[in-house]
């Protein structure tokens, strides 16, 4: 299998991960992967209160270099950064002058409502809950550029109560083409997200290939693969499925980024 970097996961310092750093290091070794990038969560203002998706960089790097750095493995620093408009101006300071490898963006809540539970559906249809994510992603990767990868552009399909499971280009075709356009130009990825097609809420979000194609015809170089792992056997779920639908969508390689500068993994 080629050595595909996973570039999404969560591991102790998110709140919601259930696996410890080091052996996720040892899973990317069994899995035969070449390395992985930990993305911890850092989400400002969050409307569940509850819980406090924080941490503080400077520990998470520590811990990182304290990493058993197996022979042929790259374990890179990274982290998932949840824009909403009102925060973006809030998240330098929270990050100060940590040097990440690869900053993911990632929109999570919307209009101050969290799109896991509910409300957020209440007096939408899919047109509109769908595509005032996709507004909202264009808003805040406007405004906020210094990052990398876009996260789960598809995220909100997880989670949504519709017939209507996945986001096809077709139906949002305006608001897709500005955010690939966009991350086209800025020389960002695409991330393709493997955690967003599985079975949840009865039913399973399917990618729709034409958006990662459009991608391409745009312009967009970069493409990146996460698991969004919480969870030790998810490390690389689906990487060859995923990689091969990458590939056939024009791109030669996976990407991700160390030190913020793009290294590509070829899809053999
Ligand atoms: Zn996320
Ligand atoms: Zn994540």
């Amino acid at each position: 299998m080629v050595k595909f970097i996973d570039s999404h996961t969560h591991c102790e310092f998110s709140p919601d991960s259930r696996m410890k750093m080091a052996d996720a290091v040892e899973k990317v070794r069994i899995e035969g992967l070449g390395g992985i990038v930990f993305t911890d969560h850092m989400d400002i203002d969050t409307p569940t209160k509850d819980r406090t998706f924080m941490f503080k960089p400077e520990e998470q790097q520590a811990a990182i270099d304290k990493l058993e750095n197996a022979e042929g493995t790259e374990i890179l620093k990274g982290i998932e950064i949840g824009l909403q408009p009102q925060v973006l101006n809030k998240i330098k300071r929270y990050i100060g002058d940590s040097s990440f490898d690869q900053v993911i963006a990632s929109v999570h809540f919307v209009d101050g409502v969290d799109p896991y539970h509910q409300p957020y559906y209440d007096g939408k249809n899919f047109i509109q809950a769908y595509g005032r994510y996709l507004d909202v992603i264009y808003e805040c990767i406007t405004t906020y550029t210094d990052f990398d990868i876009l996260g789960h552009y598809d995220y909100i399909a997880r989670y949504a109560p519709y017939a209507e499971k996945s986001i096809y280009y077709t139906d949002f075709s305006m608001q897709l083409d500005r955010i690939l356009k966009f991350l086209a130009s800025e020389g960002k990825a695409l991330e393709i997200n493997t955690n967003t097609y599985r079975e949840k809420c009865g039913g399973v979000p399917e990618l729709d290939t034409v958006v990662l194609c459009r991608f391409r015809e745009l312009g967009g170089e970069f493409v990146s693969l996460g698991s969004d792992s919480h969870d030790l056997n998810r490390i690389g779920e689906q990487f060859s499925h995923y990689s091969e639908i990458i590939k056939s969508c024009g791109f030669d390689s996976v990407t991700h980024f160390k030190k913020r500068k793009a290294e590509k993994v070829r899809i053999i």
